[in-house]
């Protein structure tokens, strides 16, 4: 906003004024309503304020239709008493102002004092390679960063990874940081969202350390941007990291960015950001297949000690999008459920409590596909699966796929019966109760159900 509100400047001061007075003030950054700008001494604040700052205000307003304050920072930090008093304002409002800051400053100083160990790393612990299932979708981004987690700053800097939502960019990059620091606990790591790091950067202008934010910076090891996408349109906070980035880049130390789109896709990027990003290497995450989902869930709930049959996991990742939140949200949710009924996890109840969420997809199963995967399945006739005939080896599987037809259809018992050569319900409730019975014991049983069912969903 600033380039905009010199050139309107320029258009209605005369050539000098704008040249010695206004071409000077160095734009340092925006917040929501204040403009910081830095000025070469304080007779020059003084000066701007007293001639052209209610124009300034007056164009930034024009320009945004938002009213501005505008905080002058002298260069070479000058004592506070240099701060500017925007003489139009009353007095009383000022100070109160002023007073307030003072407040600001103090919790600020008190805050630094508790966090005086340094930098604090940021990573979350949870996010860790092993925690990491890795399949085609993101092998690349996977890969990618694990070369740079052992090998720090060597043949991938900076690496750029994009991906949409959710689907492990934040986790990459964490994992990163957090292998790096334990095979050596005294790197100086950082994580940082671009958007705390702009807030950083804002309070550092305000409160005039802008030294102590770059020189952090300037001590790291490795720094991680997640997201860096945030940072488009916010002129200054690019500029500042643009030469975080070179002073980083010059002494071989690692950057890892984060983007939800490929550098050349973010609007409001500078170019020479883009073509800083584009040195080193790029690598996309894209979304998951079903095998991969089906994993994350196994894995997941390994992690989390429960049971997760099979076919419940392909029935989560088929109806789930692409979003891993989205994914371990079911999953949490369906586990959050079988504790507090004390049931073990099972399809109908997958079906039961995602009713809302999983619209089912219109490929419904019917009756007669069951039929037929289980005689395939066993060998058999369908006359035979759907006879009277008692030998066990029609018996057992006219019972698996009586018991597969009351949960993957909406058919009655007695429409099951019917179709099953004309039983009665009872027939159907006693096979089903059977099943469901065995199932608990034999494990071999189990796998077989849950291999018919796997089948008939793909
Ligand atoms: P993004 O930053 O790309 O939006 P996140 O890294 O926050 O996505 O991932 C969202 C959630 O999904 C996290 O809880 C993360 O642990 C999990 N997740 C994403 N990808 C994987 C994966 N391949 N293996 C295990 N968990 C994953
Ligand atoms: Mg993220």
């Amino acid at each position: 906003i600033w380039l905009e509100a010199q050139a309107n400047l320029k258009q209605v001061l005369t050539e000098q004024t704008y040249t010695t007075w206004i071409e000077p003030l160095k734009f340092l950054g925006a917040t929501v309503d204040t403009v910081v700008l830095e000025v070469p001494s304080s007779f020059f604040q003084k000066w701007v304020t007293d001639k052209y700052l209610s124009m300034i205000k007056e164009v930034l307003s024009a320009i945004t239709s938002k009213t501005y304050h505008v905080e002058f920072h002298v260069a070479e930090s000058k004592p506070e008493s240099s701060e500017p008093k925007a003489e139009k304002e009353p007095k009383a409002k000022s100070k109160d102002k002023d007073k307030e800051k003072e407040g600001e400053r103090d919790k600020e100083k008190e805050k630094e004092k508790d966090k005086k160990p340094e930098l604090v790393p940021n990573l979350n612990p949870k996010y860790t390679f092993e925690s990491f299932v890795s399949g085609p979708s993101n092998q690349f981004a996977y890969a990618a960063s694990q070369a740079v987690a052992n090998k720090p700053a060597s043949n991938y800097n900076p690496l750029f990874i994009y991906g949409g939502v959710g689907l492990g960019k934040t986790h990459l990059v964490n994992a990163i940081g957090n292998q790096i620091l334990a095979k050596n606990p005294r790197a100086k790591i950082c994580y940082y969202s671009s958007e705390k790091f702009m807030n950083e950067m804002i309070n550092s202008l305000r409160y005039k350390k802008m030294d102590e934010f770059r020189n952090k910076f300037r001590k790291m090891d490795l720094l991680l941007i997640d997201d860096i996408q945030f940072m488009a349109g916010k002129e200054a906070t690019q500029e500042e990291f643009f030469h975080t980035f070179n002073a980083l880049y010059e002494s071989h130390k690692q950057i890892v960015v984060t983007s939800d789109k490929f550098p050349k896709d973010i609007p409001g990027l500078e170019e020479r950001l883009r073509s800083r990003f584009e040195w080193g290497l790029i690598a996309d995450i894209q979304p998951p297949g079903v095998e991969t989902k089906v994993a994350i869930l196994k894995k997941k709930s390994d992690m989390h000690a429960v049971n997760l049959p099979d076919d419940v996991a392909l029935f989560l990742a088929e109806g789930a999008t692409s979003n891993i939140r989205e994914l371990e949200g079911m999953l949490i949710r369906l586990e959050a459920f079988a504790s507090l009924t004390g049931k073990e996890i099972t399809l109908a109840m997958a079906r039961e409590v995602m009713k809302d969420i999983i619209v089912e997809k219109t490929r419904d199963i019917s009756v007669e596909m069951i039929q037929k995967m289980v005689a395939d399945h066993f060998r058999i006739k369908l006359s035979e699966l759907k006879s009277d005939k008692r030998i066990k080896t029609l018996v057992v599987p006219r019972q698996i796929a009586i018991y597969i037809c009351r949960e993957l259809t909406k058919a009655s018992y007695p429409e099951i019966g019917e179709k099953f050569g004309g039983k009665d319900h009872s027939t159907i409730i006693h096979s089903v109760k059977k099943i469901e019975k065995q199932l608990a014991a034999d494990a071999d049983l189990k796998a077989t159900v849950e291999d018919i069912k796997k089948r008939l969903f793909t």
